[in-house]
């Protein structure tokens, strides 16, 4: 491929504890985190609200936080952005859950929120405008600026051309690995499946909402593919997409948007119209670091002495997971740590990671280990442990499973009871 060298100077906007490099949900955690410490954050969004796939990408469910059984094992800043998302738009919160978890112990309605994704993306914004976070959208993060292996700050795109930010820690919360990549951290890379889900509306979809009184029912599921995590009927003459070059990103863009308009092109015109589109690919992986540890599947009731948080199975009761450090950070860049669906994992164990949930609490641990590390003047893989546990227990994240919700089958060869998926939703995690 033909090279050319740009050689350009640039200015320099600004100096930051924490920069923090995508507004998803990890990066409004990681954000939000840090700030609380009282650390200086500046949160570059590429796009114009805050959310990532979770607004943007129009995939506004709250997977189960919960262990199937009634014990909630998602705490933290779960919780709290769970709650932000239902405090003025709509929610499916379930009843039972309404108040907390809820009495007894054989609950088996999970706690979910399907949630208005646009009323969480303004509360977002509130959010960490209102904890002291400066943020700036319309700002594409471009480029690591790397002195070995410490990264000094971040190269960023935005209308008044590129930019030079500096900071002590830098958290790539982009979900795409931009920054890792661009700093040479090994990283893993990703396949998708042809999905595609949109919001329309329709005559009779929006006399349901006046006949009930719920506006929820207004919108009605559309798709271009419409294959979900599982990858079942995903069509044999459709490639696998990477999301990790225009072309590629293009080329899923281009045949879902073929497929929509074919399937709507019968419709009586007056009758229906499409509400919403994903701003952003509904791709599920594009690019993990490889990280000093790989979360996988087998890991299910596994402790690890440097967990920063329990998780729970969203499809299958009483599985539960314990997040090692390990898996943000690679051992030799001592500034740089990664949250969400760019942690490290494998599998079904990567699926387990990187959903809303579980990517909330990896962005909470993320910005208070940058905290940390800054504070102790240590590298961002060595911050001490327990200390960093003991801030995520004080912002109520359940650092360790409790034993007694391991199911006895677990620690026999007959696991077969704990194989019930629990579909929680009609949704494609
Ligand atoms: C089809 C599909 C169905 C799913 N279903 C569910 C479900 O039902 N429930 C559930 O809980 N999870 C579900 N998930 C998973 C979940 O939505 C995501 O894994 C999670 O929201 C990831 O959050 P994140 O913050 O890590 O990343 P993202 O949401 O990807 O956020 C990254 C943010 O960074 C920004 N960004 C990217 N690059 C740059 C850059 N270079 N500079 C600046 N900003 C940048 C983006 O604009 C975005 O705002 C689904 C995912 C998909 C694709």
């Amino acid at each position: 491929m033909e090279q050319i060298c740009v050689d350009q100077k640039i200015p320099v906007l600004g100096s930051y504890d924490i920069i923090v490099a995508g507004g998803g949900v990890a990066g409004v955690a990681a954000a939000l985190s840090g700030v609380r410490r009282g650390k200086s954050v500046l949160l570059l969004e590429k796009s114009v609200i805050l959310g990532g796939l979770a607004t943007l990408g129009l995939i506004n469910y709250f997977v189960p936080m919960c262990n199937g059984r009634g014990k909630q094992i998602i705490f933290g800043m779960g919780e709290e952005l769970l709650r932000a998302s239902a405090e003025f738009g709509y929610d499916t919160i379930p009843e039972a859950w309404r108040k907390g978890e809820p009495e007894g112990a054989d609950v088996q309605q999970r706690y979910v929120c399907r949630y208005s994704p646009y009323i969480f993306a303004l509360v977002l914004t509130q959010m960490v405008l209102d904890a002291g976070v400066e943020l700036r959208y319309d700002s594409v993060v471009t480029r690591a600026v790397m002195e070995g292996t410490t990264c000094r700050g971040v190269v960023v795109q935005g209308k008044e051309g590129a930019a030079f930010y500096r900071a002590k820690m830098i958290v790539d919360a982009t979900g795409d690995g931009d920054v890792l990549r661009s700093a040479g951290v090994p990283t893993v890379a990703g396949q998708n499946y042809f999905t595609y889900m949109g919001k329309g509306i329709s005559l009779a979809s929006c006399e349901a909402a006046v006949q009930t009184g719920d506006i929820r029912q207004a919108y009605e599921r559309i798709s271009g593919g419409n294959i979900n995590l599982y990858g079942q009927h995903q069509p044999a003459d459709i490639p696998l997409f990477s999301g990790l070059s225009a072309q590629d990103v293009t080329d899923y863009l281009v045949r879902n948007q073929q497929v929509l308009l074919e399937k709507i092109k019968s419709q009586p015109r007056f009758s229906r119209d499409i509400a919403m589109l994903p701003m952003m690919p509904q791709l599920r992986t594009t690019c993990h670091i490889d990280g000093d540890y790989t979360l996988v599947q087998e890991d299910a009731y596994r402790h690890f002495e440097d967990s920063v948080c329990a998780i729970n199975d969203f499809d299958h009761r009483d599985y539960l997971y314990e997040v090692p450090l390990r898996c943000l950070v690679k051992a030799g860049y001592p500034n740089l740590i990664t949250a969400g669906r760019s942690a490290s994992a494998s599998g079904y164990g990567w699926d387990i990671l990187r959903v809303i949930p579980p990517a909330i609490l990896t962005g909470q641990a993320a910005g208070e280990a940058c905290a940390l590390a800054i504070e102790t003047e240590t590298q961002i893989d060595r911050v001490p442990i327990r200390t960093l546990q003991q801030r995520l227990e004080q912002a109520h994240v359940m650092i360790h499973f409790p034993d007694d919700l391991v199911p006895q089958a677990a620690h026999t060869a007959d696991q077969s009871d704990q194989n019930v998926p629990v579909q929680a939703d009609d949704e494609h995690f």
